[in-house]
């Protein structure tokens, strides 16, 4: 048979690779000029640094079976994101944990004093938190939410903190404790040679055909099914609307030495208009010191326009009634599956998109398996 893939991101990849090993010629197309999706990583030509050009990546799952597969393709260094964040003219750690308190509040609590602290502060009348804001307050309460959260997501997401889903916030950890990593997933790392390295592995397969610069919409030829994660109102010419996302600017400062002496620096406040800058050399630790530069990049976040990258799905409701119809439509759409961050317009961590796209090759062996060759419209519900 033969098959295309639009977008040569980790969830094109992993299904091609699915498809190729059984047989097949598939045909990946991505309009632009490297494989990788966001996750590209390039070594800086000035510096000689590897920079996540689509922003910072760090790999993190507790899930066994993505992390047995993509250490299949790269050699993963251990790597645990500590972040930074200045607030009120002041450098904290996040996510929120004791040191964070202590410091804030000028207190030397322990763990528990600072629990019943902490408890005091949060707004115990919210019981089911309706919006990122009331999630803030009952969580960790006014001066911290103030401080940390408000104006970082305004800037972020160009809406009022009261707007937006409880469930933007629930992906931070609060600790009671002074571990200041990032995630709480069991496994952490990045790959030696970078995301673009692994991905380019994953496609390493006899009957994979990748063709760069190529947009689907100018694609000619017929295949027995399309495995699309491009956007998903685009496959439909936005023949309906758009669905919103926030776009990021990023500025190059390219200095001697150390910039900011971490990888991430987040600026908490609303009078800064970036929401952080990432010093690429510390996301490869095992090199750092063999440059006698550094790069870093302010990110600047706006709403997506026409010709933007779209990087984070908005999903208020108006683009959830939106979504539902692009759903209706796609599921009227013969031999086309819908996946990856944007075919299914969620925030998907690199985990769960390669979790994904192993569940769509489960079932697409089962399909090759059985007399009649037939796939969903979409493996998870977008929903
Ligand atoms: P993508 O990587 O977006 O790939 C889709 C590809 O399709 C693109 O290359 C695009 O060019 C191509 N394409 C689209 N439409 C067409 C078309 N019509 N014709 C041809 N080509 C087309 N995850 C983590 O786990 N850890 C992190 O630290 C992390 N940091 C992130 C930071 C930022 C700023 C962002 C935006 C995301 C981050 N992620 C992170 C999420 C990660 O980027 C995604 O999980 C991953 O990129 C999803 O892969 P994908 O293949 O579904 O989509
Ligand atoms: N956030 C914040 N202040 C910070 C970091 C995060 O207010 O210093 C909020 C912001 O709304 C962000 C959300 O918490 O979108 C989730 O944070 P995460 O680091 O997971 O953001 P992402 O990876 O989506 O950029």
């Amino acid at each position: 048979m033969r098959f295309c893939v639009v977008g040569a991101g980790l969830s094109g990849a992993v299904i091609a690779r699915t498809l190729a090993q059984g047989g097949h010629h598939v045909v990946v197309v991505d309009e632009r000029p490297h494989i990788g999706g966001n996750c590209h990583t390039e070594r800086d030509p000035e510096t000689g640094i590897m920079v996540h050009c689509y922003g910072p990546h760090i790999f993190h799952t507790s899930d066994e079976r993505v992390w047995h597969y993509v250490r299949r393709f790269g050699n993963f260094r251990p790597y645990t994101n500590r972040v930074k964040a200045v607030a009120q003219g002041r450098v904290h750690v996040l996510p929120v944990n004791l040191l964070t308190i202590n410091q804030f509040f000028g207190k030397t609590l322990g763990p528990r004093e600072a629990r019943a602290f902490i408890a005091a502060k949060a707004d115990q009348s919210i019981i089911q938190p309706r919006s990122f804001e009331e999630q803030a307050l009952k969580m960790v309460g006014p001066e911290l939410y103030g401080a940390f959260f408000r104006g970082y997501t305004r800037k972020q997401w160009g809406i009022d903190p009261k707007a937006l889903p409880a469930s933007i916030l629930k992906r931070l950890p609060l600790r009671f404790n002074y571990d200041d990593n990032y995630f709480s997933h069991s496994y952490q790392g990045i790959p030696e040679e970078g995301y673009t390295a692994v991905i380019q592995n994953i496609l390493n397969v006899d009957g994979i055909e990748v063709r760069r610069n190529c947009r689907f919409e100018s694609l000619t030829g017929t295949f027995d099914h399309i495995f699309y994660t491009g956007p998903i109102d685009r496959y439909f010419g936005f023949r309906i609307g758009r669905l919103a996302y926030r776009t990021l600017d990023f500025e190059r400062i390219v200095t001697d030495g150390d910039f900011q002496g971490t990888a991430v620096m987040n600026y908490c406040d609303e009078d800064v208009p970036y929401t952080r800058i990432t010093e690429h050399k510390y996301f490869s630790p095992w090199e750092k010191d063999n440059f006698s530069k550094t790069i870093c990049f302010r990110e600047y976040s706006r709403a997506c326009g026409e010709n933007d990258i779209p990087y984070y799905p908005v999903r208020l409701v108006n683009d959830r009634i939106l979504l539902d119809k692009y759903i209706s439509m796609a599921r009227e759409e013969k031999n086309v599956s819908f996946l990856g961050r944007l075919g299914t317009y969620r925030y998907l961590d690199m985990d769960v998109t390669i979790r994904e796209a192993l569940h769509a090759s489960d079932m697409i062996e089962r399909s090759f398996q059985s007399t009649r060759f037939s796939l969903p419209v979409f493996f998870v519900d977008p929903n």
